[in-house]
């Protein structure tokens, strides 16, 4: 792996490193300029996890389902993220038990367990999962998650997370200096926690594993196709788009981050918030064991969290950003990689060959929702927690529109933000100077 320590200084492409190794969805949408059907019984909008696992749902169902998206299906956040599948919310367990006591706690947990086992079935050679249906291998790992925590005044927060967690039967451990020194090689850590439940998929694999799954259901999944205008209507809806206008019965949005004017109300709601990723070039395999171990998750508890792992080609796919103020992805991408020299100096000399960023989007108590909004069904708000939650709750949603019990996620309020907000979150990079405050003085 000679090239790999090439070329350290030049500057890495913008283009997503998952893309290199999973096929395009692309090829499981109605080719671009068909008509779009007058009627359908459910439109759904957006091609990430949230719409595609959603729109099957229906499909599977017997409806007759329109999947629309703006951009390219690989174009939101879906393809493009950490592939992260861990147990957690954006909230902290110590935030969520202060707010529903240790019963609601236990439920969140529930949830949450659920969200992964799902994935991890879908991911999984199971025959009814992904890769028996559509041939797409997701590069679902198992190997748990390590939260790690960068001062012993951060490690001090472990025991009580720790013990929620055990509460709910949850399979964890907790780790002194000595033993996350041990475990990641890394001299940067006071302490960690580690989860023994989850793990990792290729983020855009499992998306083109859905896309395939969604059409073979039936779904008319469309590229390019962007929703403008929604109106109710005595019997649903009638739909604006960038290729005409439909009538819709129903509609679910799983726009998350990338909402627009068309959706104002979700807009008032979620705040959307970029987050960045780095990819070296492959390492060789004595390089990869030392800096990935067994290939857990990993991630550090800061409020501007850096999380890191190995790709199934062999690279470390590091992500994170140090501030919410406006700035270029090559600026970014020297951020992330000095961060993840100062983890691993062994990767000073190693090059990084990708970069790329996506938009997620949070409620400000850092819980998902479901919310029904003007008539429209939205999943959104999964921070950095979506890959299984999307998933599930998705599906968890459509199943209630077919009379299913209630979602826990759809019990929650969501007011809108109380400050003038249009979907440009102006106050991310004031609340981001806090932030940075907080990590500071926590030394997290
Ligand atoms: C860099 C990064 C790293 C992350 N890492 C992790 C991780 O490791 N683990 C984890 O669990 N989560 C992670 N996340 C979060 C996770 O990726 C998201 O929560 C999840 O992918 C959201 O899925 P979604 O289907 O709701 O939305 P998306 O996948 O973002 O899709 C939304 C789609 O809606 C479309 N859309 C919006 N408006 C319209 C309109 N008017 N008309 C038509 N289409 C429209 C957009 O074009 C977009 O394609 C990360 C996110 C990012 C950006």
């Amino acid at each position: 792996m000679a090239g790999a320590r090439s070329s350290t200084t030049r500057e890495p492409a913008h283009a997503v490193a998952w893309h290199d190794d999973a096929p395009n969805p692309t090829q499981f949408t109605t080719p671009a300029g068909t008509p779009l059907p007058a009627q359908v019984d459910w439109l759904v909008v957006g091609g990430g996890y949230a719409g595609l696992s959603a729109a099957r749902r229906a499909a599977e169902r017997g409806a007759r389902v329109l999947l629309v998206d703006k951009g390219a299906l690989r174009d939101g956040a879906s393809s493009r993220n950490g592939g992260m599948v861990h147990v957690g919310f954006g909230a902290s367990l110590a935030a969520i038990e202060k707010r529903f006591g240790s019963d609601g706690t236990r439920a969140w947990l529930d949830l949450s367990r659920a969200a992964v086992a799902r994935v991890a079935h879908l991911a999984s050679e199971h025959p009814t999962g992904l890769r028996a249906t559509t041939g797409i291998d997701a590069g679902w790992s198992g190997t748990g998650h390590v939260e790690l925590a960068r001062s012993a005044r951060g490690a001090a927060e472990f025991p009580a997370e720790a013990a929620l967690r055990a509460s709910a039967g949850l399979p964890v451990r907790l780790l002194d200096a000595a033993a996350t020194a041990a475990l990641t090689k890394s001299t940067s850590f006071a302490g960690a926690l580690a989860v023994a439940e989850g793990g990792g998929v290729q983020p855009a694999r499992l998306q083109a594993a859905m896309a395939s799954a969604a059409q073979q259901a039936g779904v008319d999944l469309r590229e390019r196709v962007a929703v403008q205008r929604v109106t109710r209507t005595k019997h649903g809806f009638t739909v604006t788009t960038s290729a005409g206008e439909i009538r819709a019965e129903h509609i679910f949005a799983g726009v998350n981050g990338y909402a627009d004017a068309a959706f104002p109300a979700l807009r008032r709601r979620a705040i959307p918030v970029g987050s960045f990723m780095i990819a070296t070039a492959p390492l060789d395999p004595a390089t990869l064991a030392t800096v990935a171990g067994v290939g857990e998750m990993r991630f550090d508890t800061r409020n501007f969290l850096s999380y890191w792992r190995p790709t199934p080609d062999g690279r470390i796919a590091f992500g994170g950003r140090t501030s919410f103020w406006p700035d270029s992805l090559s600026r970014i991408a020297r951020q992330l990689r000095t961060r993840m020299v100062e983890i691993h100096p062994e990767l000073a000399d190693v090059a990084v060959t990708h970069a790329w960023g996506g938009r997620l989007a949070f409620a400000f108590d850092r819980l998902p929702r479901i919310a029904r909004l003007n008539g429209v069904t939205h999943v959104a708000g999964c921070a950095g927690s979506g890959v299984a939650l999307m998933t599930y709750l998705a599906e968890a949603a459509m199943d209630w529109e077919f009379g299913g019990p209630m979602p826990r996620a759809a019990e929650l309020p969501w007011s809108p933000v109380p400050l003038p907000y249009e979907g440009f979150p102006w106050f991310l990079p004031l609340a981001g100077v806090g932030f940075a405050i907080e990590d500071a003085l926590t030394e997290r």
